[in-house]
């Protein structure tokens, strides 16, 4: 209907016929009503009505006799029911399991703001939990007329709350079963939660841990550090991801106990600090290991110190050089005075080591193959040092190419080297001297010495009747002092020849049992004069043997002849010979004065004689041995000997039946003759 002023309203318009007395319609009578508000109460109540119908909880409405009058559809799709009809008049308690939901149903709800959760069963005899909640309805008068029931099928919260549960029982696990201690406290700094882990950390049962305080966990340095750090994370914890540190946390008994802290705040929705978590652990054994790290790099530090010895490490993949102080120092620099680098390395090499020697580390280097080079490196002063750089490369434990390695300065021995190469030269040019010497004095020497023993020999033979008694003893010294001399010549020159071309062999082959008979002949005169019994025993089995019999001749006459030099009188010397294997084997022993243990090596050595009054006693120049053993190792001979002091000594030398195929030229120990040069050179002087 519309108003006057032209906006409408819902009306509700009754009208009714007036009749006359005949029946006859007259006119019309009526009346209209403004039922705009009772229509839109009856639609809100609609609204109403549905959307407790469309409801996803359910609705149900129970009459004071107990009967269900009204359910909404999200019920009977919780109880498995198709239609209301089947569920209304039934009673509410029909709709749970247990008897004891039952009796709850039937004696609570009924009560206004009953909650409980509860197993309802459906119709096909299934259960499910649900979440129940009850009000009364009451009438004008306040009276009770019905109760309502809201219920909510609570499955899925239900799942969710036990995974919940779960994962709240592997936290809790977890927590009480890491060895790191879990801590959080209120902003307070009162300790409210701490795990097991505790306990064998730092002594406290957890009891006694929760409710202490931090400050009474650490000396005041570290509360100090730690303060700041949480004043940094309740200021800004929206800045503050947390932080990790290190401190010492006291026991139970008030020691300390390195441990590492990582600490974070704990905020509320709104982003306010509300709490402190984190964890601690016990880094004892880290800092254990961390010192004897540190020992043990300390350690080798000194022992380069001592040693002199530079140190080097060369970061591959980031081209950084470590250059030890004693580095710096050894090519006159201050510690650091700049800084290494491959670079700087190269441009204080010498230019011939940076072409030849450089490629060849870079090489080893990139091939992983450790190096050993000389090199010579500039010093602050200028001078070249001679370095002997030495190192291996390897990956480290973050799988970075590192080479590292040690510098040694010897420029000394570099030094040593040359000088002893230059003295080295100078010996064999003097040897070479010495040599060509003797060649062109052999028959110089030899023709006046000639003279002398012959004219002597004469002299002494012819018995010349004008001589005195002294001057034949005179002529006698001459002619031995001769002889001696002669030998002496002939040894020397043996050596010399040995040493500079090599002597040459001449094999024969001999019966050496004739040998030892002359040689025992042509020292008889000595023994004789000594009163020395000489035994020779050659045993059966020596027939002919291929060797150079003068050198034979001359190994036996040596030692012979030394056997009965020194033994003295009424002693005796035996010579043996026999086979071994594929050598002839000698010995000559003696009743003699003996060698010590500590000469016996050495007497083999030139010019060596164990005692000095002794040689002025026995005569001789010790070159005798050095012959023998000389004349043996050409021939693939050995020889030794046992002795004991003023008991004798027994020589004994093997020599090979039959001469081996291979050359037999020898050449002398070079390092003997530049020691004998110069005895050798005074020798012929005297
Ligand atoms: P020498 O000409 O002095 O005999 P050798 O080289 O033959 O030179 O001997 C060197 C030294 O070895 C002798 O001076 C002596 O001290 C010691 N020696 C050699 N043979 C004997 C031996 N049979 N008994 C004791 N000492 C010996």
């Amino acid at each position: 209907m519309k108003r006057k002023d032209g906006k409408t309203f819902i009306g509700s318009l009754s009208l009714w016929v007036v009749r006359d007395r005949t029946n006859r319609p007259g006119g019309m009578v009526g009346y209209t009503l403004d039922i705009s508000k009772a229509i839109k109460v009856e639609e809100e109540l609609k609204i109403k009505d549905q959307a407790i119908e469309c409801s996803v909880d359910g609705i149900a409405l129970v009459d004071r006799d107990g009967r269900i009058y009204y359910v909404n559809k999200a019920v009977l799709k919780m109880w498995g029911f198709d239609k209301k009809e089947e569920v209304l008049g039934m009673r509410p308690e029909d709709f749970f399991d247990a008897e004891s939901n039952r009796r709850d149903i039937l004696e609570m709800a009924p009560q206004h703001g009953f909650k409980a959760e509860m197993l309802a069963k459906r119709k096909d005899g299934s259960t499910f939990p649900i979440w129940l909640s009850t009000s009364i309805i009451r009438n004008k008068e306040n009276e009770p007329i019905a109760y309502m029931s809201s219920l909510i099928d609570i499955t899925e919260r239900k799942i969710a709350e036990k995974a919940m549960k779960k994962s709240e029982e592997l936290y809790r696990l977890l927590a009480e079963n890491t060895l790191d201690c879990i801590w959080m406290m209120d902003i307070d700094l009162v300790f409210t939660y701490v795990n097991p882990a505790i306990y064998p950390m730092l002594g406290f049962t957890p009891e006694e841990w929760i409710g202490s305080r931090l400050v009474d966990h650490f000396e005041e340095d570290d509360i100090n550090r730690m303060m700041g750090y949480i004043q940094m994370g309740i200021e800004k914890p929206a800045d503050f991801p947390g932080i990790r540190f290190q401190a010492e946390a006291l026991n139970k008994n008030g020691e300390k106990v390195p441990v590492e802290i990582i600490g974070k705040v704990l905020t509320d929705d709104s982003g306010n600090p509300i709490a402190l978590h984190g964890t601690t652990r016990d880094i004892t054994r880290n800092v254990v290991a961390e010192k004897a790290m540190k020992d043990s790099e300390e350690r080798l530090e000194l022992a380069m110190t001592v040693a002199e010895h530079g140190f080097w490490d060369w970061d591959l993949e980031n081209n950084e050089f470590y250059f030890s102080s004693i580095s710096y120092k050894m090519l006159g620099y201050e510690d650091n005075e700049f800084p290494m680098s491959l670079e700087k390395w190269e441009e204080i090499m010498h230019p011939d080591d940076r072409k030849d020697i450089m490629p060849k580390i870079i090489g080893s280097v990139k091939k992983g193959d450790p190096f050993n080079f000389e090199i010579r490196m500039s010093s602050k002063s200028g001078d070249w040092i001679w370095i002997q750089a030495k190192g291996a490369t390897f990956s480290d434990n973050k799988g970075n190419n590192r080479a590292i390695g040690t510098l040694v300065d010897i420029t000394e021995r570099k030094r040593t080297e040359e000088q002893m190469l230059l003295a080295r030269i100078a010996a064999e040019d003097a040897n070479r001297c010495k040599n060509e010497l003797l060649a062109n004095m052999n028959h110089e020497l030899r023709t006046p010495l000639n003279s002398v023993i012959g004219y002597s020999d004469v002299l002494i033979d012819l018995n010349i009747g004008d001589l005195t008694t002294e001057q034949r003893k005179y002529i006698q010294i001459i002619n031995n002092a001769g002889y001696k001399l002669l030998n002496l010549i002939n040894n020397m020159l043996d050596l010399a020849q040995i040493e500079s071309d090599g002597m040459g062999l001449r094999f024969t082959s001999f019966e050496p049992g004739k040998i030892i008979e002359k040689v025992v002949d042509g020292t008889r005169l000595l023994a004789r004069k000594k009163r020395i019994t000489v035994n020779v025993h050659v045993h059966d089995e020596i027939a002919e043997i291929t060797a150079d019999v003068d050198k034979f001749r001359e190994i036996l006459y040596n030692l012979v002849e030394n056997a009965l030099k020194f033994t003295p009188k009424n002693g005796t010397v035996s010579i043996e010979a026999g086979i071994r294997d594929d050598d002839i084997q000698v010995s000559v022993t003696d009743t003699g004065i003996g060698i010590a243990e500590k000469d016996r090596e050495r007497i083999f050595d030139p010019f060596v004689q164990v005692d000095g009054s002794n040689t002025r006693r026995f005569g001789g120049a010790g070159l005798g041995l050095v012959l023998v053993k000389e004349y043996l190792k050409m021939q693939n001979g050995t020889i030794w000997v046992e002795s004991e002091t003023d008991k004798g000594s027994k020589f004994t030398f093997r020599i090979p039946i039959s001469p081996l195929a291979e050359v037999t030229i020898y050449r002398y120990r070079e390092k003997i003759i530049i020691k004998c040069v110069m005895w050798e050179f005074s020798y012929l002087i005297m």
